[in-house]
């Protein structure tokens, strides 16, 4: 490997939705070594509990590889669903049908009737301009509503409709709690088994993920919590938000079906420049490569959206069902690196560097390492770390070299996968510092991150009389 192809290293993050596409070890291993930094279990259709077995696997894939691989729950919450059916209705456009609670079948006389499993669906739509399956798939304008709640509503286009899929009423606020029993049962099976990452869907105010947080407090749990933006009152509350979670994710799918899609775009941009003055990590998500679920190529507008989300320079972009349920997972993975790696190239060409500001004195600190890496064109930036926080506020200032993160933590070793520019590695750190720096440097060559003569940046702790500061050297590799 030559100096510039490992100066090539990718930098964004990539988050892979697991599914029946990848479940086999081999699929699995595949997807690590194609770029999977942190895997994605949607608890949507099966609970935590159920898919134990998938998390044990992924540990033990990620055990054998070097660099920190994350695990992320993504946890149900309140969402609106249709019955189950038999067979698929379908629905012509211009059709009249009825939703509503199952009680309330018999009422909707000759019509097809579509049962909601949500008791206050007929006053809680009310509000709603309109109702949309799938993320808009098929769309309903409403008709009427009857005193009892059963919603007259009618097709905009021809469509099926399968069991138990998602419904949108955009401009509706749905009274139900954010949290079913069902997703704290979830969220404890997350405690018990130790994962990174929880991310909490369809949430609306700071208090939602402060009650999260809270609950993990109780159980002793480092588990981070990644707020999912997806409904008009979570973009409403942004800030109150952002100060409670750990991390962001950009969820375009359900954002684009309540909100107009036409603001999504600005609204990602909007959320990633918070983030990252933050200095949280974000994910844009949803749709990125999306006919790849069908096609072994990306369309040329998927590749310019995930070009974006790099110059943007958001921590991580996710793939959903292209690696989940597509036919082509590990070639959707390689688009996605390809695509990243060579818009991270142009971007060091242009030398387009915006600095955030630095809001403590670790901050400031990592700006300096960042700053000496550049002057002295470092091939990486090593920093031995314990809690991972001098990793990420360097991450913050976005080198746009890698960020060897040394740690003996190993539950930092895995939740440094999400942050930017971030190779994590796990080393012990007995002894004396600097034969743990030795150590780790041998680690990283190992892995293939630095050579032998490579120019780094050095950030450690060093022990002082009477307490610790950071120093920050230029070293060569020996
Ligand atoms: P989902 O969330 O895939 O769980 O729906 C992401 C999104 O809505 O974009
Ligand atoms: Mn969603």
């Amino acid at each position: 490997m030559t100096a510039s192809d490992r100066l090539q290293k990718r930098l964004t993050k990539i988050v892979c939705t697991l599914g029946p596409a990848c479940f086999a070890p081999d699929q699995l291993k595949g997807l690590v070594k194609a770029g999977m930094n942190v895997a994605r279990l949607n608890l949507t259709h099966a609970s935590a509990k159920k898919q134990l077995p998938i998390v044990h696997l992924v540990k033990e894939i990620r055990s054998k590889h070097p660099i920190g691989v994350g695990i992320l729950l993504d946890v149900r919450c309140a969402q609106v669903r249709t019955g189950v059916v038999e067979k698929p209705i379908e629905i012509k456009k211009g059709q009249e049908v009825c939703f509503g609670v199952e009680k309330l079948r018999k009422e909707s006389g000759k019509h097809a009737f579509i049962s909601v499993d949500y008791s206050a669906f007929g006053k809680d739509v009310r509000k709603a301009e309109i109702l949309l399956l799938d993320n808009g798939e098929m769309s309903f304008d409403i008709v009427s509503i009857s005193k009892s709640g059963l919603v007259k509503a009618r097709a905009r286009q021809d469509g099926t409709i399968g069991s138990r899929r998602h419904v949108n009423m955009p401009g509706a606020d749905i009274s139900l709690p954010t949290f079913t029993d069902a997703d704290w049962e979830d969220i404890e099976t997350a405690t018990k088994e130790g994962v990174d990452f929880l991310a909490v869907s369809f949430i609306r105010t700071g208090k939602d993920i402060a009650d999260v947080q809270a609950f993990l407090r109780k159980k002793k749990s480092s588990i981070r919590v990644m707020a999912k933006i997806e409904t008009r009152q979570a973009v409403a509350n942004f800030k109150d938000i952002l100060r409670e979670s750990d991390a962001i994710m950009v969820a375009r799918g359900d954002l684009g079906a309540e909100l107009p899609f036409e603001q999504v775009p600005v609204i990602q941009d909007e959320i990633v420049a918070q983030c990252r003055a933050a200095g949280k990590p974000v994910v844009v998500a949803t749709h990125m490569l999306e006919s790849m679920i069908e096609h072994p190529l990306p369309t040329r507008a998927e590749a310019t959206d995930v070009a974006h989300a790099a110059t943007i320079r958001t921590d991580t972009t996710m793939l959903s069902g292209e690696t989940a349920s597509g036919r082509h997972p590990l070639v959707a993975v390689d688009a996605m690196d390809r695509i990243l790696r060579a818009t991270e190239q142009h971007l060091r060409e242009i030398n387009g560097q915006d600095m955030p500001k630095a809001i403590s004195d670790m901050e400031a600190r990592a700006q300096s390492a960042v700053l000496l890496a550049r002057s002295v064109q470092a091939t990486a930036i090593v920093v031995m770390t314990k809690s991972g926080k001098s990793a990420e506020a360097i991450s913050k200032f976005r080198p746009m070299i890698p960020i060897i993160a040394i740690t003996d933590d190993e539950t930092i070793w895995s939740q440094l996968s999400m942050h930017y520019g971030v190779s994590s590695l796990l080393c012990s750190f007995k002894g004396e510092l600097e034969d743990s720096v030795i150590r780790g440097m041998k680690a990283a060559v190992a892995a293939g991150l630095l050579e032998k003569g490579d120019e780094v940046v050095l950030v450690t702790g060093t022990e002082i009389t009477g307490g610790s500061v950071i120093s920050i050297q230029a070293r060569e590799v020996r």
